[in-house]
């Protein structure tokens, strides 16, 4: 459900096959209904924090789902080295994705210490030129966390730089503390999958969901749900109007 209008080039290390970088094209795709969707956060959980329902929801849908994970979360667990906490935190968003039904797919940049470069505009660039998506979901660039505003620069850049070859929404994390003045245009019913989005994002043990998911991201759910008319909802900023219609992806 989404109601509208305040009611939705280093190299890539890739998990899985990378054949479906080259599968079906754009014009096939809108033929079959079916669309090819990444969600790009900047740690591994925030693709499933702020989004995890709605990928739930369009990957049994029948779309194509890419979790991309910006940096490995290198410097998320206190007395740990930064290469210790990026193979947890990988196993994490790994156990997580195969919960959700998407693919995980890993960037280069470092926890704590993104960088907007040349060669970084290139990589965004490269990673979306790569896998061809119909639509991406980025963080909402006003955001208390570098990383979160500099990862959804990036993606700004390449739609820009690429003359907008995808439809761009963007979505909240812990909205108040790193999300800052953001007012959805969409919002998506996650009523029926949250159970399911809450394990996956349990699956990050490392980052102790215990302490913060309920009065962070649980509220959010339920705040969402109340504006929307639902029990619980995701909520979404459309970059501007277009003919992409989140809702009817949904079914
Ligand atoms: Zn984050």
């Amino acid at each position: 459900m989404l109601k509208a209008g305040g009611a939705l080039a280093a190299t890539l290390a890739v998990t899985g096959s990378q054949a479906f970088a080259a599968d079906a094209t754009a014009s096939e795709r809108v033929k079959s209904g079916k669309r090819k969707i990444m969600i790009i956060g900047a740690h591994p959980d925030d693709p499933e924090t702020g989004c995890g329902g709605t990928m739930i929801r369009l990957a049994k849908a029948g779309h194509e789902v890419i979790s991309v994970y910006f940096t490995r979360g290198e410097r998320g667990i206190p007395g740990t080295g930064l290469d210790e906490s990026a193979r947890i935190r990988t196993a994490e968003a790994i156990e997580a994705c195969r919960l959700l039904g998407v693919k995980p797919v890993f960037m280069t940049q470092i926890d704590g210490d993104s960088e907007i470069t040349q060669e970084r505009y290139n990589e965004m660039h490269k990673l979306i030129e790569d896998y061809k998506p119909d639509i991406v979901f980025a963080h909402w660039p006003i955001d208390s966390h570098r990383d979160h505003a500099n990862c959804s620069n990036l993606v700004f850049d390449a739609w820009i730089k690429m003359d907008k070859p995808f439809e761009l929404y963007y979505f909240e994390v812990c909205s108040g503390i790193q999300t800052m003045q953001f007012y959805p245009t969409d919002f998506v019913d996650i009523t029926s999958v949250v159970e399911l989005k809450r394990k996956a994002c349990f699956c990050h043990v490392s980052q102790g969901p215990e302490r913060w998911y309920e009065k962070e991201h649980g509220r959010m759910e339920e705040f969402r749900g109340m504006q929307s008319d639902v029990e619980y909802a995701e909520a979404f900023v459309k970059f501007q109007k277009s003919s992409c219609d989140l809702q009817k992806l949904l079914n």
